[in-house]
């Protein structure tokens, strides 16, 4: 796919609440990729200096690491009711159709572990957790959702099942997501 193709999937443009936002510009398809977040790699002290703007928005790829991502991808803002989501750490992709017009949003806390960020939101879906933390504080339900979509950073992925797999305990390890979130008590 070329380039040009991907750019005529999106529009950045104003929004209501939250300054720009990336709106889609004809129907996107579920599961299609619509942009590849890029920029420099930078540590979490790079990351700690930038201005805290919304034109600098690290995207977390590991536990020190981040993109210093750069327009058109930091245009796009969060929701607790998200159409997209960032697979294969840095591809942002449609986890249900969107409509030409609609604006295209990823839910911040699926690539969030540091226990530093934190944001208000004011997304006023009828789920709105209203403060956006790490991955971890998500409810169980939420987890499972997101990581069912494969739209998790890859390193949160991870580290979470390690931590899962410590706290059952059981006799075989859990081998995979659909097994841990099929557990009564998760
Ligand atoms: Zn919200």
């Amino acid at each position: 796919m070329t380039k040009r193709n991907m750019r005529e999937k999106f529009e950045v443009k104003e929004t209501v609440r939250f300054g720009r936002g990336l709106f889609a510009v004809r129907v996107i398809k579920k599961d299609e990729r619509i942009l590849e977040f890029t920029g420099p790699t930078i540590s979490f002290e790079q990351a700690l200096k930038k201005p805290s703007d919304k034109l600098s928005c690290p995207l977390q790829i590991g536990p020190k690491a981040y993109l210093d991502i750069q327009e058109p991808g930091v245009m796009v803002n969060h929701s607790c009711l998200p159409n997209a989501g960032i697979r294969d750490d840095k591809f942002l992709v449609a986890i249900e159709e969107i409509q030409s017009g609609e604006e295209i949003f990823y839910d911040y806390s699926t690539t969030m572990d540091e226990d530093l960020w934190t944001m208000t939101c004011l997304c006023k879906k009828s789920n709105c957790r209203e403060t956006i933390r790490d991955f971890k504080y998500l409810s169980s339900d939420v987890q499972c959702k997101y990581l069912d979509l494969a739209i998790v950073q890859s390193f949160i992925g991870r580290k979470f099942f390690t931590l899962q797999n410590k706290k059952y305990n059981t006799s075989e390890p859990l081998s995979s997501f659909q097994q841990l979130c099929s557990l009564q008590d998760f």
